[in-house]
């Protein structure tokens, strides 16, 4: 799938009102935002827009308010941390929709920039109301979705808007639709797919998908235990997520009847608790007694994974091989991490965790491509439509 959407690169915004949808859903630290990679990745598209003189009043939604303004879910700390990054003032409407909202975009001038409260402090934003999202519509001219991060959720900011008023895609988003449709579409070969974290049942829909597309899928984390246990193996105290068991079973069974290789560890590292002072042990094999639990791939596991990386055309990695918070248990994924920065394909890495782990080892800038989309980016690759893409106007 080619990127098929108009793009902001294309719409005629010179002093026009432009409603930017952006995922600024970053986390707060005593009122002030925490790690800003979120807003640092909706920048291009608000100076874009800036650099041609649009009048840009971007939203996004912050937690999950309920439906109502919530003083500990404002975007407050958002609009000041954005201001300091544009190096302009970026203005903060009191509300979503209404009255004070209207007039604040009215008043702006071309190439400034304000922001919307947050939009879950709205009860029709979660629900796609037609209202809301006809209110939204009627702040701007044109529409322009950038939320890569919520293209996954029909919601009244992502998907109903574009209903009322002309709506193009982002250029952040239009770039992680674009390099994850790389991976999933047509990618250099092989394909390693690695896979880890400890949501098995929000990943087994990828691991489905890649059965089929993939030539290796490795696996670690907690993600591999549901698969021991459906083998039968002893899986001690470690993390089982128990829905995810019969899916991996069937799994196990897909992939022996395709061309896919599935790989699970052959060695862990064993700890009492989820505990950075917990005791340690090594083991060589994969059955976990009693009174311990795996909390990282073994360094034969982690070396063969790290080898299938390097060896790779394509690489698609999404979850950490460990508890890597953990200094005892950072090593799996330490390694695997280095192996797809070092590897000479094209690597992708999603997932807020392992983005996480990336930024830790200094490894970031050293991958081809950050998702910025945990869920949008695994429903994408699963081949699921995204109700924030749908939505755009077609090229
Ligand atoms: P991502 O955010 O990259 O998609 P997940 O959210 O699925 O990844 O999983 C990340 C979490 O999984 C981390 O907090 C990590 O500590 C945990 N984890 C990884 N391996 C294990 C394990 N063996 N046992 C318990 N937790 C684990
Ligand atoms: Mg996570």
């Amino acid at each position: 799938m080619a990127f098929d959407r108009a793009s902001v690169r294309d719409a005629d915004v010179e002093g026009r009102t432009v409603l930017v949808r952006a995922d600024l859903n970053v986390p707060l630290e005593n009122g002030t935002v925490g790690d800003d990679t979120r807003i640092r990745a909706a920048l291009p598209t608000i100076q874009e827009l800036v650099s041609r003189d649009a009048r840009v009043v971007v939203c996004s939604h912050l937690g999950r308010p309920g439906g109502s303004p919530v003083e500990e879910f404002s975007l407050r700390p958002v609009a000041d941390h954005l201001s300091q990054l544009l190096g302009t003032k970026v203005g903060l409407a009191p509300e979503v929709v209404g009255e004070m909202a209207r007039s604040m975009a009215a008043d702006l001038h071309p190439g400034e920039v304000m922001l919307l409260e947050n939009t879950r402090f709205e009860p029709g934003e979660t629900k796609n109301d037609p209202e809301l999202s006809r209110e939204l519509a009627a702040i701007a001219d044109l529409f322009v979705n950038d939320a890569f991060g919520t293209a996954h959720r029909a919601h009244a900011s992502t998907a109903g808007v574009a209903a009322h008023i002309p709506a193009y895609a982002g250029l952040l988003l239009e770039r992680e639709v674009g390099n994850l449709s790389a991976v999933a579409d047509d990618p250099d070969r092989p394909l390693v797919v690695v896979l880890g974290g400890a949501k098995v049942s929000d990943k087994i829909g990828v691991i489905d998908r890649f059965i089929e597309l993939a030539d290796q899928i490795v696996i670690g984390g907690a993600m591999c235990f549901p698969f021991f246990r459906a083998q039968g193996l002893a899986t001690g105290d470690s993390l089982v997520e128990e829905d995810g068991v019969p899916l991996a079973a069937e799994a196990l069974e897909k992939a022996r009847s395709s061309g896919c290789e599935l790989c699970l560890p052959v060695d862990l590292a064993l700890g009492r608790e989820f505990d950075p002072g917990t005791e340690k042990r090594d083991l060589d094999g994969v059955e976990v007694p009693d009174g311990w639990m795996g909390l990282d791939i073994g360094p034969r596991t982690a070396a063969d994974y790290a080898a299938r990386v390097d060896a790779a055309g394509t690489v698609l990695w999404n979850g950490p091989m460990g508890a890597f918070e953990l200094e005892q248990f950072a090593a799996g994924t330490r390694t695997v991490a280095e192996a797809v920065a070092a590897a000479s394909g094209f690597t992708v890495v999603g997932g807020g965790d392992s983005v996480a782990a990336l930024a830790r080892f200094g490894l970031t800038g050293r991958v081809d491509w950050v998702s910025t989309g945990g869920g949008a980016s695994l429903e994408l690759l699963e081949g699921r439509p995204l109700p924030g893409v749908e939505a755009l106007e077609a090229a």
